[in-house]
């Protein structure tokens, strides 16, 4: 399976914020934003091209795969599946990706960043509905709980995740620290998922 195996930092600096890739590390002086806020590569100080309407919606389909840390053939499937049901196609393609049970277990701060979710999962650390499910892109339905198995329960990697207080408040999600475990309570709302992005932007780039 293709992944994404260069530095994480990168990917921030080109699109020029922070995508909270890195954990902890994100929050720290140590973030490499912080210290060069410029694109990558030899010419990221120097080269400054204007930005068309099309690079425009390429750089905010960009960002927001690599937020979630999709290839682009998955995110193009999430794509034509949200642009398929009914609604505003941009919402549905975000609630798609909120969805994620790698994004659930990030966001119940399981995980320091998304990448480590992901791990966790594959690892088959997580259990949903009491079944260990090991598939990242699994689509957490609302009422469903989602839960450390009890192998995992002394893991350090999900305690000093708790422990940085990673875990966003968020009303469409109920998290119980001491149980770890957690539950989607409804499929949230556009202003409710804490993400900067115009996803309009994207329906353009793939509707052309
Ligand atoms: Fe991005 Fe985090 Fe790296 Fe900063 S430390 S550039 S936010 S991945």
């Amino acid at each position: 399976m293709a992944r994404y195996c260069d530095a994480n930092c990168k990917l921030c600096r080109r699109e020029g914020e922070k995508l909270f890739l890195k954990g902890t590390r994100c929050m720290s002086d140590k973030c490499a934003l912080e210290r060069r806020q410029y694109a990558p590569g030899q010419h990221g100080q120097s080269f400054r091209r204007k930005v068309s309407a099309y690079g425009l919606q390429l750089r905010e389909k960009q960002k927001v795969r690599r937020t979630y840390g999709i290839l682009e053939k998955q995110f193009r499937n999430y794509f034509k599946k949200a642009d398929a049901k009914s609604g505003i196609t941009g919402e549905n393609l975000v609630q798609a990706l909120e969805c994620r049970l790698d994004n659930i277990v990030y966001r119940l701060g399981f995980a320091g960043s998304r990448k480590q979710a992901r791990q966790i999962v594959r690892h088959r650390h997580i259990r949903v509905d009491g079944r260990i499910v090991d598939i990242p892109s699994y689509s957490v339905r609302p009422s469903q709980t989602v839960g450390i198995t009890d192998r995992s329960r002394k893991l350090d990697l999900i305690h000093s995740a708790l422990k940085a207080g990673r875990g966003d408040e968020l009303g469409w999600l109920r998290v119980n620290k001491a149980a770890l475990e957690g539950e989607l309570l409804e499929i949230p709302k556009r202003a409710d998922i804490p993400l900067t992005a115009n996803e309009q932007l994207i329906v353009e780039l793939y509707s052309k």
